[in-house]
């Protein structure tokens, strides 16, 4: 019947085509086929140890052991995984050396947040498990009422700081086990994960959690191993931590017998557990170095995992991460702990440098110029002569060079790193501008920007055929332009009053859209977070999350100014005082860009019948960012390329036909399931009517080569 099983269950982890879990990776048929019909002498199954992993399709790994037998009688399976877990080399055979915490006396762990500012709390923990006892898809009740009153034997001789009193669950009241469980003290039986390994059979019945008057000595019985032996204390002093759980350990080793090898160390329910079984984590608050790109990929090089704040397969709050050693097995209780303790330093050193602020110009410089990983334009542009002439200048709306180079001097990993902080800025600070517009927009170096007189083409006579008819591959097209008030400066030198009458203006002249046009406006303020989450998630809306603009003071007085404005069936919006102060966009499903171009061009020459716009003779149109200028149009299909997309050249199929490829929810987002955003990359030096055009002859070479990949 076990065999039956498992082969149900199998065929359920393997139709799970999405699954990313390392059960699905190393269990394939050979080793399928070779181990299912074996058993442990405790009773243990194939399908006791794949159950949660085939329930669970969305699980990290996907495996625990039945019990501690089960890691020789599967090893085949279990030996793969555990080697992946723990970064340990494929081709050696496992080996765990003898527990050493080192001379905690002599420790050289650090408070590692001495000023209180990043580090709410710290915890480290093992795992242990009863020699002569499975684990819990087959143990009976009777099996933990045993492990539970041998458990307590031990608990009952701790003395001094250690002495503590045992709570059973069972008699323990709901509140008092959810503010526990709130308080990070007590666990629950709600990851279900476990759940589904067995892990709450019989609940309550045995489980229960022993702790100091302090609440700084902790050991769960029956949780998820027989015990979890736990040091905690607020803030971030490690070395008392660390003290604390091995004094307490020398205790429990002298009392209790712990099921153990010489290949994999500890044994625990969990292959992630083995070795050490020792977790060492902070509780920390890291906003900014979490919101970046680079965070998972950091934790991932540094050996670090981070969860959520309420413990494993739980969200983050607040910026707050659960951040831990990754690795237990094949390396010492010192090392483990050694290692959380200089990646967190790490963390701790990248987060500051991401709150770093400026106090100056000159700091501003410096800073640029000690970044070498930064490949901004802003970077490779502002030479210390260029810096020179440009420091003491201001405009007329006393803007700064320092209020252009925030954003670029903050986010070192920009693209661009350059904003305008009002329209004049690009002439009184062309030195620098004008070499970062010339790169951007593929213009040659040495020769003048220049921009010809708008022409949006004969509308009557455009000559673009659907891009996609067939409406297999285009999910919808998009063309949006810029504009800017003549007399208003852009977000970062922007005063509060002034986007207020900005805004106002702009609703007058937008209320006049007659026909296809007549729309209403919405400002953000009082629009509710659904009504804006929805709207930004149909593409149609913007949000305060990009954190380039941000840096550069584009969400000041957030949502104060802004809005939208837009059509009955949304084909024709316009955003006010997002990036720019306005943004008129034209869009619908599917491939007929003729269609969407016409309308905003109807809507672009209206409008200027009514507002003054600036607009240069050099850089055309001026917008906020110096990607933009000139016909500040970005005409873009979200479109369905899953196998272009995964070429490696795909990047320089897409320069090569100056196109930008995004992300679908925008500039610096993800693409989802194969769909990206494809826009032409050019703005400047062509016109309007040439920039569609070559926009429409770079997607229909992509869809040529998504069908021909
Ligand atoms: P473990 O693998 O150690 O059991 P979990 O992720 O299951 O860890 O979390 C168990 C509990 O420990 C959760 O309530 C979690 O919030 C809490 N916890 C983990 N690390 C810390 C910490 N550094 N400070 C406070 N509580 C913590
Ligand atoms: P822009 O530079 O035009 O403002 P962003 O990259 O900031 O563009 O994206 C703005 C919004 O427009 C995002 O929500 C994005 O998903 C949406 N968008 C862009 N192109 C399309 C398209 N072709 N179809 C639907 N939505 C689009
Ligand atoms: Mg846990």
């Amino acid at each position: 019947a076990h065999v039956t099983e498992a082969e149900q269950l199998y065929q359920k982890l393997t139709s799970a085509t999405e699954s990313r879990c390392l059960l699905r990776k190393h269990l394939t048929q050979a080793i399928f086929d070779k181990v299912k019909n074996r058993k442990t002498s405790l009773g243990g199954t194939l399908a006791h140890c794949i159950r949660s992993g085939c329930e669970n399709i969305d699980s990290g790994v996907g495996i625990y052991a039945s019990d501690p037998e089960a890691y020789a009688t599967f090893s085949e399976l279990f030996d793969p995984i555990i080697k992946e877990y723990h970064k340990l080399p494929e081709k050696k055979a496992l080996h765990h050396a003898n527990c050493d915490f080192g001379d905690v006396n002599k420790s050289k762990l650090e408070d590692l947040d001495p000023e209180g500012k990043f580090i709410v709390s710290t915890r480290i923990r093992i795992g242990r498990s009863l020699d002569g006892f499975g684990f819990p898809p087959i143990l009976t009740v009777q099996n933990r009422k045993d492990i539970e009153a041998k458990a307590l034997e031990a608990l009952n001789s701790f003395s001094e700081d250690l002495k503590g009193t045992y709570y059973p669950l069972s008699d323990m009241d709901e509140d008092t086990q959810s503010r526990l469980t709130e308080e990070h003290f007590l666990f629950n039986d709600s990851d279900r994960f476990l759940k589904a390994a067995g892990g709450y059979n019989d609940w309550p019945t045995a489980r229960g959690i022993f702790y100091n008057e302090s609440k700084t000595f902790l050991v769960w019985v029956n949780e998820e191993d027989h015990l979890r032996v736990i040091s905690m204390q607020k803030g971030g002093d490690i070395g008392a931590v660390y003290k604390r759980l091995a004094t307490a350990y020398k205790t429990l080793e002298e009392k209790l017998k712990f099921s153990r090898d010489d290949r994999v160390g500890f044994l625990t329910f969990c292959p992630t557990n083995l070795g050490t079984t020792l977790r060492a984590s902070v509780h920390i608050k890291i906003p900014l170095l979490s919101a970046t790109d680079k965070f998972k990929s950091l934790c991932e090089k540094l050996n670090l995992q981070a969860r959520g704040i309420h413990g494993e397969h739980t969200d983050s709050q607040g910026g707050v991460y659960d951040i831990s050693n990754k690795r237990r097995l094949g390396l010492t209780e010192y090392q483990a702990v050694h290692e959380m303790y200089n990646g967190i330093k790490e963390i701790i050193k990248q987060e500051k440098e991401l709150a770093w602020r400026p106090s100056n110009l000159e700091e501003m410089f410096d800073h640029l110029t000690k970044a070498k990983s930064c490949k901004s334009l802003l970077k490779k542009y502002l030479t210390k002569d260029t810096f020179e002439k440009l420091k003491d200048k201001k405009t007329s709306h006393n803007a700064t060079l320092g209020d252009c180079i925030l954003s670029g001097v903050l986010n070192l990993d920009s693209g661009v790193g350059l904003y305008a902080a009002d329209p004049e800025s690009y002439t009184e600070f062309a030195l620098l501008f004008d070499p970062v517009i010339k790169d951007y927009h593929k213009l040659k170096l040495n020769e003048p920007i220049t921009h010809p007189a708008s022409d949006f083409g004969d509308l009557e006579n455009l000559g673009f055929a659907d891009l996609d008819p067939e409406g297999s591959m285009i999910v919808s097209t998009r063309i949006r332009v810029g504009r800017s008030h003549k007399d208003f400066a852009f977000p970062p030198v922007l005063q509060s009053e002034d986007r207020i009458q900005m805004e106002q203006n702009s609703v007058e002249a937008l209320n006049a859209f007659s026909g296809e046009l007549k729309g209403t406006y919405y400002p953000l303020t009082g629009m509710s977070k659904e009504t804006q989450d929805q709207l930004t998630k149909d593409h149609f809306l913007f949000n305060d999350s990009d954190r380039f603009l941000k840096a550069a003071g584009g969400y000041n007085d957030w949502p104060t100014g802004r809005g939208i404005f837009f059509n009955e069936n949304k084909t024709f919006l316009v955003w006010v005082n997002e990036e720019d102060h306005l943004r008129l966009i034209s869009m619908q499903k599917g491939g007929d860009v003729g269609a969407i171009y016409k309308r905003l061009v109807t809507a672009i020459k209206a409008l200027e019948e009514k507002l003054m716009f600036a607009r240069d003779d050099r850089l055309g149109y001026l917008t906020f960012c110096p990607s933009n200028l000139g016909t500040t149009l970005r005409a873009s299909v979200h479109i369905k390329i899953p196998h272009l997309s995964a070429r490696k050249d795909f990047k320089s199929v897409c320069e090569k036909l100056k196109l930008q490829a995004r992300g679908i929810h925008g500039e610096h987002t993800a693409s989802e399931g194969g769909v990206y955003d494809i826009s032409n990359k050019r703005r400047l030096g062509l016109t309007e009517i040439e920039a569609v055009k070559e926009m429409v002859a770079g997607v229909q070479e992509i869809i040529r080569l998504e069908k021909e990949s």
